[in-house]
């Protein structure tokens, strides 16, 4: 008898580690809006530590924690998340509805 003739791969997708400082840097401008793939991989720095933190896209230019707790929103500012902690608290008390077009900046 012999093995290995059939070998699944179950390695799969890691999760890629978003750098600690939370302020991502977008390398290149060619698109102008989050992509998929950003969105998957960013949370909500806050809850990440105990929960999945996960974020939702609202009006293209937000990012709002999915965790019923939370309640925190981060802006996207020139096509970059501001995925800080104190950004998003100031928005905790906002309505997504009532979130500002374009997010205002500093
Ligand atoms: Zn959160």
């Amino acid at each position: 008898m012999r093995h290995g003739s059939t070998s699944f791969s179950h390695s799969g997708r890691g999760r890629i580690p978003i750098p600690g400082d939370g302020r991502m840097r977008a390398v290149r401008r060619e698109t102008t809006m989050i992509s998929p793939d950003l969105l998957e991989i960013l949370r909500c720095p806050h809850c990440v530590r105990e929960k999945e933190g996960m974020l939702k896209l609202v009006k293209d230019s937000w990012l709002v924690c999915q965790e019923p707790d939370c309640g925190r929103k981060y802006p996207i500012r020139d096509d970059i998340p501001i995925m800080l902690i104190e950004e998003g608290d100031k928005w905790v008390g906002v309505a997504e509805r009532d979130l500002p077009i374009p997010p205002p900046g500093d």
